[in-house]
């Protein structure tokens, strides 16, 4: 996997190679013994391309639980079809919500809610989630995912959710997240696959790689911060 036309020059203390499936260091590599489940609702994890958090990121990860998951690096696609690589249809597909939303307003007995455009809980919940066949999941930081939400026009067709756990994120201090309901994109692929395909075994597999991950983090943190990110220019 070496390009030999443009020789990289040697780093000062040579990396150790990253895992082929998780894509994480070996310290944090805790994927041996993931075994995809067979999901019935297909997601699709869009990534933007400077998302490079490669100590908590969970996109890959969450990728390896899933028997139909597709991951896409890209700022932009012409459309749902393209993305995925085969037909499918907006309407019948959900995306997390980005825009604000008073959590208050949020059904407080309802993980998963579906929204209208301005945010604002449908008053039939139970419509928006018949005959779903996606997920999209946009990962990176809130304004990457903001940009993925805004050059991607036809993400405006898809049935729109907003997550209300009951359980805050497992990342704990690790992340500074705004909002309460910011999880991971392993736990949000886990809240939403799970409750809708009435299936507790997709996020009881997929919190405990989660818990695994993070224990891994938080073991190696005193040798090397891993949440240092390169900052973007003029930031
Ligand atoms: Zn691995």
């Amino acid at each position: 996997m070496t390009d030999d036309t443009a020789p990289l020059p040697a780093p000062e203390t040579p990396e150790p190679e990253a895992c082929p499936r998780c894509g994480k260091l070996p310290a944090l590599c805790i994927c041996a013994g993931i075994e995809p489940i067979a999901n019935r609702i297909e997601l699709l994890i869009l990534q933007h391309p400077q998302e490079q958090d490669k100590g908590l990121g969970t996109a890959r990860l969450t990728l390896l639980h899933l028997a139909k998951a597709t991951f896409r690096i890209g700022l932009s696609w012409a459309s749902l079809s393209k993305a995925l690589g085969h037909e499918a249809t907006p309407s019948k597909w959900a995306v997390l919500y980005l825009g604000s939303v008073e959590m208050k307003s949020l059904p407080q007995d309802r993980e998963i809610v579906a929204v209208d455009a301005k945010g604002l809980p449908l008053a039939d919940q139970f419509d928006p989630l018949k005959g779903l066949q996606g997920l999209i999941l946009l990962d990176g930081t809130w304004s990457q995912a903001k940009t993925l939400w805004w050059r991607n026009a036809w993400l405006l067709k898809c049935r729109r959710f907003v997550l209300n756990p009951k359980r805050p994120s497992a990342y704990g201090k690790l992340r500074k997240e705004p909002r309460r309901e910011s999880l991971s994109t392993l736990e949000s692929a886990a809240l939403v696959l799970s409750r809708l395909e009435k299936n507790e075994g997709i996020e009881t597999a997929m919190q405990a790689s989660f818990e695994n991950l993070l224990a891994a983090y938080k073991a190696q943190q005193p040798k090397r911060d891993w949440r240092r990110r390169p900052r973007a220019k003029g930031a």
